[in-house]
């Protein structure tokens, strides 16, 4: 029985960390159980992905080129994802950002490109500390919105997940509050319902920052937090599969 208008994502970001051995340890831990509720997603290093293929999860990309082919070297384009079966791309993600100099057009360009090829963007936002501390959170979100809704419309914002990560909860520990996440979340989605209420209400928002099997369900049981993108607790197998459940036994 599907218990929420948006069905829940729970997607793991190994960022470049696991090996072989926990391939097969998280394939098989999470091919032991049921997510009826939940869509789980996860997203190794490039080169495992050719290894790891489930019906109980899909395969997202931690990245990709917005290019079709050429001399890119050291680049990975959308049609070689498919290959590897990848149904997701986390696009924008603050270390992408903040390591790689990929700003709000590289990452527009980057989101039009998946939904190009027909997989679903995970579209990463979120302030720094200063940010939020200079009351400037909710203009520093919206232009980051904008950066990519300008460019490929509302329309196409049917096909994408926002993941709102707030920089200072990432792999600090410091998880924002089960309430500053709906705050943050509701603001999101209002500020979508602006351009098409009905695109807004479906589009599934995702919290991400220190995510845990301890406070997984108290967050996630925020009316507009629809899952988690989930970066140090997606390498150990039971606390991955704890906040999946979380997810999965939502009301
Ligand atoms: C992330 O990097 O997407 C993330 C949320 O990391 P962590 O869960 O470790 O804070």
């Amino acid at each position: 029985m599907q218990h929420r208008i948006r069905r829940p994502i729970v997607a793991g970001n190994w960022k470049m960390n696991g090996n072989a051995a926990l391939v097969g340890e998280m394939q098989q831990a999470l091919e032991s159980q049921q997510f009826e509720n939940v869509s789980v997603v996860v997203c190794p290093p490039l080169t495992y992905l050719g290894t790891m293929q489930s019906d109980t999860f899909s395969l997202g990309a931690q990245n990709t080129s917005d290019k079709a082919s050429g001399a890119y070297t050291g680049e990975t384009s959308l049609s070689m994802l498919q290959e590897c079966a990848v149904e997701y791309v986390i696009v924008g993600h603050s270390e992408r950002r903040e390591y790689y100099a990929e700003n709000d057009q590289v990452v527009a360009a980057k989101v039009a490109a998946v939904l190009e090829a027909g997989l679903t963007p995970i579209f990463c936002i979120g302030e720094s500390e200063q940010v939020r501390d200079a009351g400037k959170l909710f203009e520093f979100l919206a232009s980051q919105i904008d950066a990519v809704l300008n460019i490929i419309g509302i329309n196409a914002f049917a096909n994408v997940v926002i993941a709102y990560e707030p920089i200072w909860a990432i792999g600090t520990g410091k998880t924002a509050t089960p309430e500053q996440a709906q705050e943050v979340h509701a603001f999101i989605r209002q500020h979508i319902a602006k351009q098409n209420g009905e695109i807004a209400e479906k589009m599934q928002i995702l919290y991400g920052g220190s995510v845990n099997g301890g406070n997984a369900q108290s967050i996630f049981s925020q009316p507009d937090v629809d899952g988690g993108l989930v970066g140090g607790a997606s390498l150990k197998p039971n606390d991955f599969i704890t906040i999946c459940l979380a997810a999965n036994e939502l009301r």
